[in-house]
This record gives C-alpha cells, structure tokens and sequence, in this order.
C-alpha cells in the first residue's frame, strides 16, 4: 500500500500508523504492536471524514475478506464475508431476481461497512435501515473472543454492533435477508417543486405510494429542486442491461471545481433540464448516479469537501430545513449535491443508528477552511435547536457535545466498545 488511506472527503488527515490487510476470516486480531495502540476496521473507505480512519493508529482493510459463504436462491438469504460489497451482491442475485432490501447511494460499499453505519436508502419508510436486514453476524474481539450476535442471539451486542461505527470489533461475516424483485430497473416519476414548503406536498402523496423517494435540492435558491419517487419495475417493463464500464474523474485539480458560480450554473441547468414525468430508469442510474463517474471526489481539489448530513425530528423539521437552506444561501457557499429525504417512522435496529423518524438534509461544500466550519458551525446551531443528530459517516468535524446530544445511547454504548479498537472519530466525540 503505498498512499496512505484517506476518507472519501480527502481533507487531509493524519495517517495510520500501520496498515494491516486482513485475508483470514479464521485468525486471530493482529496484535497491536504497542498498548498505546488501537485497531479499526477500513471497508471501501466510502464514509466521508474521519470514521473510518485511525490516524496515528492501525487500520486493519477487509476488502480481501470477500468470500461468498452462501446464498439459498429459493429464500435470499446470503451469508458473506464482511469484505463483500454490494456491488458483488447485487452482480451475483440480480440475475436470481433478488435485490438488496436497503442500499446507500453507492454501491462501492461493503457489507461490513454497510453494517457499522446502519446505512440507509430512499426507502426508509418501508424497509428501514440496512441492520434491519441483517440476520445474524461474527464479531471477533481483540480478545479472540468471538460471538454470533442476531435480534434474537446477544440482542445486546446486536444492536451496538449495527451502527456501532467499528468500535465493538471486527465484523468477519453478515447474513442478510435480500429482497425479492421482478426485475431491477425502476418505474420513477420526477416532479418540480418550487421551494421545500412545495416538497412537503409531494412528499405526502408519493411518499405512501412509491418504496423509494428523494429530492435533489437548489440550495442556492430557496430549496426549489426535483422530487423522484420509484417503485421496481413489473416483470413487463423492458429488461436494460447493465451500464458501460465506468468513466474515471481523471485527476486532482489544483483547485477546486466547485464554488459558487459552477454550483449557481449548475443548478440552473440541472433544474432546467428536459424531465419526463414517468420514465423506465436503469437500476445503476436510480440507485447509483454517483458511481457513474469513478473518483469524482476529486473534482473537488487537494482541500476535499465536508460533507454535512442531519436529521431533524417530525416537529421541527419544517422550520429548521428552511432555516437551514437560508443560511446556506445567504454564505454563497452552494453544494451541487444537496439531497432530501424523510424517514419513516420505525425504531432503529442499532444503539447509534442515524435514521430516526423525521427528514435527511445532505449536502457537500468544498472545503475552504475557517469559512466552511464557520458555515457548519451555523448550521449546528440549527439542527441542536431543532433536535437533530448529524451522521458519523458523513462527519469530519462535529465537537463531541453535539455527537452526545444527538446519540442519547453513547454512554450504553460505550461498554461495548472493544479496549483495542478506536478511530479518529471516536477520539475527537470523546472531548
Ligand atoms: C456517493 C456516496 C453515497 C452515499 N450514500 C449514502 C446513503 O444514501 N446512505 C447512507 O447511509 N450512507 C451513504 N454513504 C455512506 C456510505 O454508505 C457509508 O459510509 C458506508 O458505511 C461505507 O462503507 P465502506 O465499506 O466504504 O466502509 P468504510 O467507510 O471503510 O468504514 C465505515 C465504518 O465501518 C467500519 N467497518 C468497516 N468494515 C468493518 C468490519 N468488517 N467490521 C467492523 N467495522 C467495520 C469502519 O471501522 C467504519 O467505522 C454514501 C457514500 C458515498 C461515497
């Protein structure tokens, strides 16, 4: 290995110390090499700040631990190694005709990694989060303990381990229930709306209607955007095959691309552009439209970007997502990536689970130092007023007082916490 890992944002960061690759499910937890040493598992490395990262530490990689171990086409359920991405799932049960029950907006993830963040899709409201999914589970411990943990078996560390962002140990294998599907590409209606009071319409009439839905906001403009909602396609519509090999973001600008007059253009266009009402989408391009282009994180310089994700509870987030797109527009500094969703109402499989009952305001601004933590720092204030939580896997700098506030269960959560693992993450909430 010879860069040292960086987190999707590519802020600059510290590096690990050590970078271990796994490749056994079997063995042991490498012994950290001194006891001030702490360990921390490294999936595809697609969480954006610092949870996934161990500055100063060692990262153990899994991406070598990416056995299927079994898979009953007559039922989905799939049991793999932690290291198995979606991707690969999604390449062997497609053609089964199963699909992931919940997946983020990428599918460069791994289950491992799907798992310590409890990650969530657009369809919230009717399946939950990805824990909700996972049947069962190893956790091997520094120790060399290790405990098959399910809703049912260890429910305790179950549940800390499911959005338990790495630190209750290693995570050798996940078996997951899939979801049965007709065919993969999406039935998806796409609506204008004027401003974020106009999405809470469209919102309540699609919502009940449709398994998936999300918005892509103007944030430069009142919070005008585009509202997309989609169910699986039945086994009549039109089979598409798979995307063309990707195409690479082909290197790191000195500067930055974004800042606000490509955002400004951007956006102008982008809402603008030609929306048929009701389309056929291809799976990779509903799902995935990110992955289309390999490594676009770089467009955004050497500095990277911070990516600020929040959730804001049912009775506040009205008030506060509006408030929260004003201040944005009014600092000039736009994010092309601004996207909405609201949660359903279900209880979280995990202790430190972000999805809650409420919306998901997300968005990346480049990074340009004191100005963007002043700008985030504004809109904390918004989000701790109106209850929210902000996302680990999304977060490069929140102070430990609003990670507290937004996970009332950190001090339960605590105890499980394996003595030899740790990460950049923890370190910082812990102050
Ligand atoms: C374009 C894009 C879109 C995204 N969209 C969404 C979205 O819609 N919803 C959402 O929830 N997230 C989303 N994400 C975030 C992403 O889904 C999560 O960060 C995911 O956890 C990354 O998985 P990974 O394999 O890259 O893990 P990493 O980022 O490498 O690690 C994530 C965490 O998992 C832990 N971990 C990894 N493997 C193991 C293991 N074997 N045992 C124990 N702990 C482990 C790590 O220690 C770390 O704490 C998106 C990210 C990108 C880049």
């Amino acid at each position: 290995m010879t860069q040292p890992t960086q987190a999707w944002g590519r802020m600059p960061t510290p590096p690990a110390k050590y970078e271990r690759p796994l490749t056994d499910r079997h063995t042991n937890l490498p012994r950290p090499s001194d006891a001030q040493n702490t360990l921390l598992a490294h999936g595809w490395g697609r969480s954006y700040g610092d949870v996934a990262l161990n500055p100063g530490h060692t990262l153990l990689h899994t991406r070598h631990l990416d056995r299927f171990m079994a898979f009953d086409p007559a039922t989905g359920v799939l049991r793999a190694e932690a290291g198995v991405s979606l991707d690969a799932i999604l390449r062997l049960v497609i053609p089964q005709g199963w699909f992931l029950p919940v997946t983020p907006g990428t599918r460069f993830v791994t289950l491992g990694g799907a798992v310590a963040n409890d990650v969530h899709g657009k369809n919230h409201h009717v399946m939950g989060s990805f824990g909700d999914h996972v049947r069962a589970l190893e956790l091997l411990r520094s120790d060399g303990s290790r405990q098959q943990c399910s809703a049912t078996q260890h429910p305790d560390w179950f549940r800390a381990t499911v959005g338990g962002l790495g630190l209750t140990g290693l995570i050798t294998w996940v078996e997951i229930g899939l979801r049965r599907i007709a065919q993969p590409d999406v039935q998806a209606i796409n609506r204008r709306f004027a401003s974020i009071d106009d999405y809470w319409a469209l919102d309540a009439h699609w919502m009940p209607r449709c398994e998936y839905a999300v918005a892509w906001v103007d944030c430069l403009r009142g919070g005008r955007g585009i509202y997309t909602a989609g169910l699986h396609a039945g086994a009549q519509a039109q089979w598409r095959h798979p995307p063309a090999p990707q195409r690479q973001w082909p290197m790191t600008p000195p500067l930055s691309l974004v800042n606000r007059a490509s955002v400004w253009g951007f956006n102008w266009l982008y809402y603008h552009r030609p929306l048929p009402p009701q389309t056929l989408m291809p799976w990779p391009a509903f799902f995935y439209p990110l992955d289309g282009i390999g490594q676009w994180n770089r467009m955004y310089g050497p500095r990277g970007f911070i990516q600020y994700q929040c959730v804001l509870p049912p009775a506040t987030m009205r008030d506060a997502s509006r408030e929260l797109l004003r201040l944005i527009g009014s600092r000039g500094q736009g994010s092309f990536l601004a996207v909405f969703k609201t949660f359903g109402n279900r209880t979280a499989p995990g202790m430190l689970s972000f999805p809650r009952p409420g919306s998901t305001l997300a968005l990346d601004f480049p990074f340009q130092g004191e100005a963007t933590l002043r700008l985030c720092h504004e809109l904390d204030a918004v989000v701790r007023e109106a209850q929210g939580a902000l996302y680990p896997a999304k977060d490069a700098r929140m102070p430990g007082s609003m990670f507290r506030a937004g996970y009332p269960d950190w001090e339960a959560f605590s105890t499980y916490v394996d003595p030899a693992f740790s990460s950049g993450f923890w370190r910082r909430v812990q102050t």
